[in-house]
């Protein structure tokens, strides 16, 4: 507009200037020719002149005009109207259209030079931008991939490591083996982190919407966890949950275990001394049918220094970077933990101070039925609890929790003999009684107290720290007395006495897979890896079936193809296919699939299970194996107690049950079998006892009462073995410091706690001579401990020592025992069901 106007004004003017100058020079020109300008002649002339020239030089100023506003006004227009439309629609691969005007051409051209340059800078930026969202997906695909082949392999030395700790008695070996196992299996939990990570980052970390027992789960996941809380015993560790906390919710049970084993994983990794708590509560939420719950892991351990606690949930941070790292670890956790928080709709926050400890707060929203509800402790009566214990957070904290839930409660302290007394003689007052026990209390101290309750009926919750358990046998479980590994929270105690809950009596979950299976299956099991089909060729002949195996797809197959020239269909002579997926040839869910189209056409009455065997659990391959025909998917490491709960669930599903005489005929089988062998066991232990009597000059009897060991098992071989080999690998230390003891005995008390925890492992390994011995000697600690000799010592000693031989010898001769197998089920977390 501008340029409009400055040309408008530039012609008026040069029109005037011009006019001026050829009306004067038409003047003297005039005046030249004689002719005057006063005549009318003149004037006449002059203004045709006049006329003329400014018709002329108007005539060309409008041509020069319009060739002007041609070349440069409209080519100008143009350009501003494609450059607007650039700007409005980001379009950048528009472009100025071409011009013949050479001055605005150039300004064109440069223009779309630049326009140019700007699209290409952008065009490179978006496939940069693809690029890196590309590498960080496939950054992820290829982490998951390359712990998927990891995995692979570790688990086969976790299984091939678990048969030989079966085969192996040599207590030094066997800790050799266990701390090769431990540390395969540190390490595929490192993997299994990455995993769970990479999978986060894809996108991948899908959530499942069952419902479950929420105080169920926690109390599981606790369970799960006490062998780790049993490596730190000088923490005092305790758990409540509040009773308006939803006992039935929706949602992701596996996550919220994951949650928890990773905050209190961290809480005692960090932790030399103190407590760690857990205390699960509702908050306030927003809608009804929602309930947003919080977890609370409290520790006492090093904390977190506050420059670190900003950045302390992003990967592969840890607040210990020091060049010589004090606690291994990936640095994963609570970058897992945010993210499963977030994804259900939660947070997770940090509370700490270096030095002191730490507070972390999970907060997760759950889907529940009933707003108001609260959890039922089956006890509608107001329960008065006396809690016995040392006066500490455990007991504090069950007192707290037992009077949210309606209870009154009396603490007394374990520390101050009197209030042993004082319990007894008000025994009548309290309708329960709960036991804290620590580690230096002796059960016969508690043995008045017990009995008192006995006789008045009063149930009594004793909770013992999980090394102790055995320690308790001679307590006659039952009745009134409920035996329960500690911690115990309020609800717990309320839930045993109550009878809706078993008390808590082992430590790690037994491998039943190895027990004698009632129905006896003929299995085939396909897979290229040799380890894997030792592993679970090993496993399952252990549990009494009959195993087949072959390499690939194609092979398995050929083993259970129907054949197409037989009229009718013939049953298979298998039960049971384990399958791996990815194999050479032919791979699982091909071979499924064929498989089940000619099971289709041969018309079959039953159809063969299928379980599907890998560790590539993803879900888009679980759903393909699903579809292919596969029925259930078991991931690997082979974890024996689930392949057996599969194992049973398939047989129970095939109405292998109907035969019910069958199974009657198969238990007799296997208890008749069980009685040779003790019988067998027995006349070994009378050979080995005669010779080992010939050693040690004495008369010992029965050495080791092997029978009573069997019963005292649970007529389990398997348990019977654990219980030797317990014996073999703890009774030299309490046996050295017993003989290292100076005479006379100067501290009688720990003489006698160390006799004492001498005298229970002989007789949990029916070391009945010995054990005798030291129950006299352990007696004359209390009342005579001045009169002790070096003889008296060094008799249980030898007595012990034979025992222990013993035990040794029983553990060689037999093979088929099952000694301790410790294969963890770490990968609980991720089974498909
Ligand atoms: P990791 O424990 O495998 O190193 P995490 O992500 O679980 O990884 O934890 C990250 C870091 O946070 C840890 O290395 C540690 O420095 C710090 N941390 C986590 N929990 C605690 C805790 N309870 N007490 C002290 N420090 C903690």
């Amino acid at each position: 507009m501008i340029l409009t106007n400055r040309i408008a004004s530039l012609i008026v003017r040069t029109t005037i200037v011009l006019t001026v100058v050829v009306l004067g020079a038409g003047a003297l020109v005039l005046y030249g020719a004689g002719i005057p300008l006063h005549t009318f002649q003149g004037i006449t002339a002059y203004l045709t002149l006049a006329v003329a020239v400014i018709a002329l030089g108007a005539a060309s100023i409008i041509t020069t005009a319009l060739a002007l506003a041609r070349t440069v006004l409209g080519p100008l227009t143009h350009l501003s109207a494609a450059i607007r439309t650039i700007s409005a629609t980001n379009n950048l691969s528009l472009r100025v259209p071409a011009t013949y005007s050479p001055e605005v051409g150039d300004v064109v051209e440069s223009i779309n030079q630049i326009l140019d340059t700007t699209e290409n800078a952008y065009l490179d930026m978006l496939q940069a931008r693809f690029e890196v969202e590309s590498a960080n997906k496939g950054k992820s695909l290829f982490i998951a991939k390359v712990s998927h082949e990891l995995r692979t392999p570790i688990h086969s030395i976790t299984g091939m490591l678990r048969i030989l700790l079966k085969q192996e008695t040599a207590p030094g070996k066997r800790q050799y083996i266990q701390m090769a196992q431990d540390s395969a299996v540190a390490l595929l939990e490192t993997i299994n982190e990455i995993l769970d990570f990479s999978k986060m980052q894809n996108g991948d970390l899908s959530l499942e919407l069952e419902s479950f027992n929420l105080p169920q789960t926690i109390r599981s996941t606790i369970e799960h966890l006490i062998p780790r809380f049993e490596e730190k015993p000088d923490i005092a560790f305790c758990w409540e949950i509040h009773p308006d906390v939803p006992e039935n919710v929706t949602g992701d049970a596996a996550r919220i275990r994951n949650v928890l084993v990773n905050l209190l994983g961290n809480a005692f990794k960090f932790t030399d001394k103190g407590h760690v708590k857990l205390e699960v509560r509702r908050c306030s939420s927003l809608h009804e049918q929602t309930a947003r719950i919080q977890f609370l892991v409290t520790d006492t351990g090093i904390g977190i220094p506050a420059n670190k606690l900003a950045t302390i949930f992003d990967p592969f941070t840890t607040a210990d970077e020091g060049t010589a790292r004090l606690y291994a670890g990936t640095g994963l956790g609570l970058a897992i933990v945010k993210q499963i928080a977030e994804r259900m709709g939660g947070s997770v926050v940090v509370n700490s101070t270096a030095g002191e400890g730490s507070t972390f707060a999970v907060e997760l929203q759950l889907e529940c039925a009933h707003s108001g509800s609260t959890l039922d402790t089956g006890r509608s009566d107001t329960c008065r609890v006396a809690v016995l214990g040392s006066p500490d957070i455990r007991q504090l904290t069950v007192a707290e929790g037992l009077e949210r839930f309606g209870c009154k409660v009396a603490m007394f302290s374990l520390d101050e003999p009197e209030h042993l007394d004082q319990l007894i003689s008000s025994l009548s007052s309290f309708t329960i009684i709960h036991i804290i026990k620590a580690r230096d209390i002796l059960s016969d101290e508690l043995m008045p107290l017990l009995q008192s309750a006995d006789r008045e009926n009063i149930p009594v919750v004793l909770s013992v720290p999980a090394a102790e358990i055995s320690s308790t046998d001679q307590l006659t479980r039952g009745g009134s007395l409920y035996i329960t590994l500690q911690p115990t929270s309020a609800l717990d105690l309320l839930l045993m006495t109550s009878g809706k809950l078993k008390p808590n009596t082992s430590v790690r979950e037994i491998d039943e897979a190895t027990e004698k299976a009632t129905h006896k299956l003929n299995i085939l099991i396909a897979d290229d890896a040799k380890t894997n089909r030792i592993i679970l060729k090993t496993l399952l002949e252990e549990a009494g079936h009959t195993v087949e195996v072959v390499e690939n797809g194609k092979q398995l197959l050929d083993k259970i193809t129907f054949r197409p020239e037989l009229q009718e269909a013939q049953p298979l002579p298998y039960d049971l296919v384990l399958t791996d997926i990815q194999m050479p040839v032919m791979d699982g869910i091909t071979a499924t699939q064929n498989f089940r189209e000619l099971e289709r056409q041969a018309k079959a009455e039953r159809k063969l299970p299928i379980v599907a065997v890998t560790s590539y659990a993803f879900p888009e391959e679980c759903s393909k194996m699903l579809a292919s025909g596969i029925d259930h998917i078991l991931t690997k490491p082979i974890n024996p107690k689930r392949l057996s709960r599969l194992i049973s669930q398939i047989t129970y599903d095939s109405d292998y049950q109907n035969s019910g005489a069958d199974a009657e005929q198969s238990d007799r089988q296997i208890i008749e079998e069980l009685c040779q062998l003790t019988e067998n066991l027995n006349q070994r232990v009378s050979e080995l006892g005669a010779e080992v009597s010939k050693i040690s000059k004495q008369d010992s009897g029965v050495i080791i009462d092997i029978q009573g060991v069997f019963e005292r098992s649970g007529d389990s071989l398997r348990r019977t073995g654990l219980i030797l080999s317990g014996f073999i690998d703890s009774y030299d230390e309490p046996l050295t410091t017993m003989e290292k003891v100076s005479l006379p005995v100067d501290d009688p008390v720990s003489f006698r706690r160390t006799v004492h925890s001498l005298k229970g492992l002989l007789l949990d390994a029916g070391a009945q001579f010995a054990a005798q011995l030291a129950a006299i000697l352990e007696e004359k600690a209390v009342h005579e401990p001045n009169t002790i000799t070096l003889e008296e010592i060094s008799h249980i000693a030898a007595a012990t020592r034979d025992a222990a031989l013993v035990a040794q010898e029983l553990v060689i001769a037999l093979p088929s025992l099952e000694v301790y197998s410790a294969l963890p089920s770490i990968d609980d977390e991720v089974t498909l069901h």
